[in-house]
């Protein structure tokens, strides 16, 4: 499955993020699950909406035929055939009524995964935490504290979302503190 990626929305802790999602041979990656991550807390499920806007079952339920292989035409052109053939395998509706497509529909759209946990710091491409803001000057970047030391960067409890917030916010404090020195 490493390598296949489908536009989702993740969600967890009242966030979401409409972004790319990647399955790597590790787990769950990609832009959605790198922004969704910032809020996931340990033992907290994220929900993944595998089509959104979109009625995916629509088709099976107007269909001759309902069958698995009618889920699967479903699914084409929304995700990749080898991740909608093994999300069906394990999710199956457990009949082709109408109440059970629409359970089924449901689940595409709330998909409910207990993430075991994050790759940690040595992946990260930001941290979350660190130096109370609360602590230092907004102007300066000096410690309240201890004069005369200063605090730039990630190592500040200031967390960004992609898109080059988190390089514009190690500059822009990094330059407030040195013009102060
Ligand atoms: C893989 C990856 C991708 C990223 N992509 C993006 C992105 O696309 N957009 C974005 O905005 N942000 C991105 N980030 C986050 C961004 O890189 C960081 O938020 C930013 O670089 C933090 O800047 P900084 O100066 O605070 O810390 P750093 O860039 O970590 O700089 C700290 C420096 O201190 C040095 N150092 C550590 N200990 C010591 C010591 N004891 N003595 C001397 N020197 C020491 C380190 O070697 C390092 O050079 C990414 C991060 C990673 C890991």
């Amino acid at each position: 499955m490493a390598g296949v990626s489908a536009e989702v929305i993740a969600s967890t802790n009242g966030q979401s993020f409409r972004e790319n999602m990647l399955i790597t041979h590790r787990g769950l990656s990609g832009p959605a699950i790198l922004q969704i991550s910032s809020y996931w807390e340990k033992g907290r499920a994220i929900s993944i909406d595998l089509a959104p806007g979109r009625d995916v079952l629509a088709s099976v339920s107007g269909a001759k035929i309902r069958d698995i292989s009618a889920a699967r035409s479903a699914f084409q052109g929304l995700l990749p055939k080898r991740f909608a053939t093994r999300w069906l395998e394990s999710y199956a509706p457990p009949s082709w009524s109408n109440q059970s497509l629409g359970q089924t529909e449901k689940r595409i759209h709330e998909w409910s995964l207990l993430p075991v946990d994050t790759e940690g710091y040595e992946k990260a491409e930001v941290t979350v935490g660190g130096v109370d803001t609360d602590e230092l000057s907004s102007q300066t970047m000096e410690s309240k504290k201890i004069p005369g030391l200063f605090f730039i960067g990630e190592v500040i409890d200031v967390t960004g979302h992609l898109g080059g917030h988190n390089f514009q916010w190690a500059w822009a404090s990094g330059a407030a503190a040195g013009r102060a020195l």
